[in-house]
């Protein structure tokens, strides 16, 4: 079954191979389009895979949104190690259900893509660093990579080309820390997924130490489209310094909750009532985050925005990875941030202690809260505690726990007082006395 009714309003980039009869399969992918890029990719220089890439203004999709062709520009070339092409398919921000389609509906565009970055950056081998929760998804990778062996299009001269390039798969355990980049590298050499103390970057010192690109799935996947038409092409699409398309994952309180290709620079609001069908039952729109949970929320009257990196920065959020959660009127404000805090102080992998105690203080206060036996002083508490971590921590999962939860208190501060002095949960009967 396919992933959700395609919305006319989409425009099929990544996704154009989704919903044919058997598009994980190369013949499906050489019947369209698939490895032409690659082709074609081979027969250009390093230098003008990479600057098609600058051309397009891909931004890296996992969540930073980094200029994806300058990243590639940082390998240095005359290294004597061997490069490394690595995939962050460590899909675990809330939220957020692209990757596992891409790779669920056409993995040969993924391994296209990884090896077009080979190419630029004159790397012969690559992971794709897949969460264990998708184990699904690895044996239907390691099937792709055994056809494209099998065709010729992995292993030794690929098509008569020249080039070599082998593909791996690798099984996260599920931790989300292993998404930061570093902290998956070191998952991936074998030890525990810890950030590493950057300067140097993966670039540099990636993956065994040498030179490495890392990007996300949906961002090497945007790869064979920009090649095949070209970077102008791609950028056409989105806005200004936002190429292309995204596949933003709309959740939460629509009628049509799904994964949609869009152009970059789509209005969130038209995102909301023309692709997702409306707020369910006819509700107001109280909030939105729109990127994942680790981005700031924006309360309904914020929500007319474009929806690229640089607008949705001004309007103090993140565009992250993508994924869209719509809150209606009823939604309990202290209840969200709550569920928010109690998956990141879980996730936190306590290497560091602002975000190992602070993830841990807040979840307290928010559950003590919610169950109505909050105090005068702990509204500001929250606050103060969250913004203790905001840029102290080795990682951004700290301020991925402590951007959101500083949004919720300062926009819907009403809904926190609403709970104090053992008042009881307007939206919701909560039982006070089973407080984690
Ligand atoms: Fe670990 Fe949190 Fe520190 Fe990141 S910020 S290193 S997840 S303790």
């Amino acid at each position: 079954m396919l992933y959700n009714e395609p919305s006319p309003l989409e425009v099929k980039v990544l996704s154009r191979r989704f919903g044919l009869p058997d598009s994980q399969s190369i013949n499906t992918y050489l019947a369209h389009e698939g490895y032409q890029a690659f082709r074609k990719a081979a027969a250009m220089t390093p230098d003008d895979i990479i600057n098609e890439v600058k051309i397009s203004s891909l931004r890296g999709r996992g969540g930073a949104g980094f200029p994806t062709g300058m990243k590639w520009s940082f390998v240095p070339r005359n290294s004597p190690k061997p490069k490394y092409i690595v995939v962050n398919a460590d899909e675990s921000e809330p939220g957020t259900c692209k990757d596992r389609l891409l790779m669920e509906y056409d993995p040969h565009q993924l391994i296209e893509g990884m090896m077009i970055a080979g190419l630029a950056v004159d790397a012969h081998t690559g992971y794709i660093y897949i969460r264990g929760e998708y184990r699904y998804l690895i044996n239907l990778m390691d099937r792709a990579i055994a056809e494209a062996y099998e065709r010729g299009y992995l292993g030794k001269n690929i098509q008569g080309t020249g080039f070599d390039f082998d593909v791996y798969t690798h099984t996260g355990a599920g931790a989300y820390e292993c998404g930061e980049e570093s902290a998956l590298l070191e998952s991936l050499e074998g030890k525990r997924g810890i950030p590493r103390i950057r300067p140097p970057f993966p670039a540099v010192s990636g993956a065994f130490q040498c030179p490495t690109v890392l990007n996300n799935v949906e961002t090497y996947c945007a790869v064979p489209a920009i090649i095949r038409d070209g970077g102008a092409a791609f950028a056409a699409l989105g806005t200004p310094k936002n190429g292309g398309t995204r596949l933003f994952c709309l959740s939460g309180h629509v009628n049509r909750p799904g994964v949609y290709e869009l152009p970059m620079g789509f209005n969130l609001l038209r995102m909301i009532n023309e692709v997702g069908g409306g707020v369910r039952g006819g509700k107001k729109l109280k909030a939105v985050i729109p990127g994942g949970s680790s981005c700031p929320v924006l309360k309904a009257e914020e929500c007319d925005l474009a929806m690229d990196f640089d607008t949705v920065a001004q309007a103090k959020s993140m565009l992250g990875s993508g994924g869209v959660v719509v809150m209606d009127e009823d939604t309990c404000m202290v209840k969200a941030a709550l569920r928010i805090m109690k998956f990141y102080a879980h996730e936190s992998c306590g290497w560091c202690i602002p975000c190992r105690e602070g993830t841990i203080w807040l979840r307290k206060l928010l559950d003590r809260f919610h169950a109505g036996f909050g105090q005068q002083g702990d509204i500001p508490l929250i606050g103060e505690v969250a913004k203790n971590m905001l840029g102290r921590t080795f990682c951004p999962l700290g301020d991925a726990a402590a951007m959101p939860t500083i949004s919720f208190v300062e926009k819907f501060y009403d809904e926190f007082e609403a709970h104090l002095d053992g008042k009881p949960c307007p939206y919701e009967e909560v039982n006070r006395f089973a407080l984690a």
